[in-house]
């Protein structure tokens, strides 16, 4: 018979946070923007991320006034039920994004994935549920990176993000939900919206067993939302019967 494993109140398995406080006495935490030693993000950092603040599109965030939604929105309708982020790809939003992708610091996903979670649980302005109150989900699900990627970099730095997303609100997270059949060229920043589209479309694809579940699309950067749409299409054939997708940083 499985036992479960030690839990302290908070819930989380007793080793690890033995094991979490033996590699901070070792290897204190530096911040991961200006290197100031206390936490993998200091207070100073933290207070000045810049915000992705309303007015925005309620459907994929983008900045403008607009009801019910954006023109692209109307026109050609996501995937999703609704994108959010809670900063912009700018400042130490940006530094903390580029340090967990390309600089090895994956100890950062935690803290960012909190702050992603305390986004979304709260009543305004995340919007991810319709009831505007809670969210509405039962599994976060990365977007996932190509094999040779993910080999290269030896993680996937969305992944530890769902992780640290579905700690926080306690939602299971299925990191085979989906999977990337092919490497798309990378989105260069002056792509258009309809490149971007063509890139990524048909690159997923949704696993079996997801039938009728709603599901959190964790992603750590979007522009469009291209990628996270063809995410959430190949989620939606694979029977999810809503996605709705969080992100740490928005490039406006
Ligand atoms: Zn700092
Ligand atoms: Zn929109």
């Amino acid at each position: 018979m499985a036992t479960a494993p030690l839990r302290s109140a908070q819930g989380r398995p007793l080793f690890r946070r033995w094991g979490r406080l033996a590699l901070d006495l070792l290897f204190p935490p530096r911040c991961a923007v200006c290197g100031a030693m206390g936490a993998f993000l200091c207070p100073a950092c933290l207070s000045s991320m810049p915000g992705a603040l309303p007015p925005r599109c309620p459907v994929c965030w983008r900045p403008g006034r607009f009801t019910p939604a954006c023109e692209s929105c109307r026109e050609q309708p996501p995937a999703f039920r609704a994108l959010r982020a809670p900063y912009l790809m700018a400042g130490a939003a940006r530094d903390a994004v580029h340090a967990l992708k390309y600089s090895h610091f994956s100890a950062l996903a935690e803290d960012m994935g909190r702050l992603m979670a305390e986004f979304a649980a709260s009543s305004d302005p995340s919007g991810l549920s319709p009831s505007g109150r809670s969210l509405d989900a039962d599994l976060a699900v990365p977007v996932p990176l190509h094999g040779r990627r993910r080999r290269s970099r030896g993680y996937n730095q969305s992944a530890l993000l769902a992780r640290a997303v579905g700690g926080a609100l306690g939602l299971p997270v299925n990191e085979g939900a989906l999977v990337r059949r092919r490497d798309g060229p990378r989105q260069a920043r002056a792509a258009s919206a309809e490149e971007r589209r063509r890139n990524v479309e048909g690159a997923f694809l949704g696993r079996g067993g997801l039938d009728g579940s709603r599901v959190l699309l964790i992603d750590d950067v979007t522009t469009t939302g291209a990628t996270l749409d063809a995410c959430a299409r190949a989620l939606r054939e694979a029977g999810t019967s809503s996605v709705c997708c969080l992100a740490f940083a928005r490039e406006d």
